[in-house]
């Protein structure tokens, strides 16, 4: 089945009770059993609820994997992967990521003896270099956030096969319309499903998806364990936004292309991070992985103060400044203070996150609105050069 059919149909059957052809919300916490032990498989809803299930089946049909699981967030899905290791166990990950997941490993983690390396993973070298015999876990995402450099998935695939060691990415900013990592050799994809899946900045959740049979039982033994699990109504908002995942991306990369070249020809702005130019270090194989370009961008103005940023980060009428990205509506943030602030200054700067990088989430509205809004705003800033 094609992608764009996949979408609508992915875990959609029609309620056997009703006939109802969307999924029921199952707002229930147990199940009525016939005699002990005697049930249809649902015991207790942690474990087991009819909403998440199709919700799961509709992962891992639109990832191309053969098991999806959904958990109250994209921490708690990052958490449930993190918890597949023990003390002493090592992580290669990226030196550019989202800033939860950064503090999630160097807050939380660390202190229960994991070990994790932060490396440019632009240059699959320096991932090849940090692999030790107590290497578990290569954690990568790929465009990052915030800065969109690309990895390379299949080069990080055959790192991890040679070495035993499990591949997961954060495909959160390309979405399954864009990139499916599975097919490429990851062993797990991540999703903060509270971006483009769900599409409409209504929900928070996290999903996994996953081929391998042994590890999706690991990885649903830690959901109903630990208890992260999203509630059927959220479940609902994003088997729903799937619905229209494929023409939304289509959309998003549209205007993501018109406003990543607009910018970049704008004589207030220095520098564009968006992987469809031609020039971006990691265009070839962004090109190579991935469907189309996607909505994020980020940029810097050639008057590098935060003033300046500050101008254009207040002064736009139809991108609203907030955190979070991927929904319908466009959305400009400011990392440094915003979406990344719990890396240190230092560790972001080294990094090439400077203080006053702008990013952006492309919405699906008109583009030439946008445009006109971003101009407008980034003439806030004329005469103070
Ligand atoms: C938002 C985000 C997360 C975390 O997901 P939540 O749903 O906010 O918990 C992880 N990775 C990336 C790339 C994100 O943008």
């Amino acid at each position: 089945m094609k992608k764009a059919t996949q979408f609508i149909h992915a875990g959609a059957h029609p309620d056997p009770g009703t006939g109802a052809i969307m999924t029921p919300i199952f707002q229930t916490s147990t199940y009525v059993q016939e005699a002990p032990g005697v049930h249809k498989g649902y015991e207790y809803a942690r474990s087991q609820n009819p909403t998440r299930a199709a919700l799961e089946e509709a992962l891992a049909v639109i990832e191309g994997g053969q098991f999806g699981l959904a958990f109250s967030s994209g921490v708690a899905a990052t958490d449930a992967v993190i918890k597949l290791l023990k003390p002493g166990d090592e992580v290669i990950c990226g030196n550019d990521m989202y800033g939860g997941t950064y503090r999630l490993f160097s807050k939380i983690f660390l202190k229960f003896g994991i070990v994790f390396h932060y490396v440019d993973m632009t240059d699959l070298k320096n991932v090849a270099d940090a692999v030790t015999p107590a290497t578990r876990l290569i954690w990568a995402e790929t465009p990052t956030n915030p800065l969109m450099n690309i990895a390379d998935i299949k080069g990080l695939a055959n790192i991890a096969k040679t070495n035993n060691i499990l591949l997961c990415v954060d495909n959160t900013f390309a979405s399954p319309a864009l990139q499916n990592p599975l097919s490429l050799g990851a062993d797990i994809v991540m999703h903060s499903a509270t971006k483009y899946l769900s599409g409409h900045s209504d929900v928070i959740q996290g999903a996994l998806v996953i081929n391998d049979k042994a590890l999706r039982d690991e990885l649903y033994f830690i959901q109903k364990s630990c208890g992260a699990v999203p509630g059927p109504m959220d479940c609902f908002l994003v088997l729903r936004g799937i619905k229209t995942l494929g023409i939304r991306m289509e959309r998003h990369s549209f205007n993501g292309e018109k406003i990543a070249h607009f910018l970049k020809t704008h004589p207030a702005v220095k520098k564009v991070y968006w992987p469809g130019f031609t020039d971006h270090p990691g265009h070839e194989i962004a090109k190579s992985q991935m469907h189309s370009f996607g909505g994020m961008i980020s940029f810097e103005l050639k008057n590098d103060t935060m003033d300046a940023a500050r101008k254009v980060l207040s002064g736009t009428k139809l991108f609203s400044l907030a955190e979070s990205l991927g929904g319908v509506e466009s959305l400009i943030n400011h990392p440094a203070s915003m979406t990344h602030a719990s890396i240190p200054r230092e560790e972001r700067i080294k990094n090439g996150l400077s203080d006053t990088l702008i990013r952006l989430s492309v919405g699906i509205e008109d583009a030439d609105d946008l445009i006109a809004d971003l101009d407008q705003a980034i003439g806030l800033t004329a005469g103070h050069e």
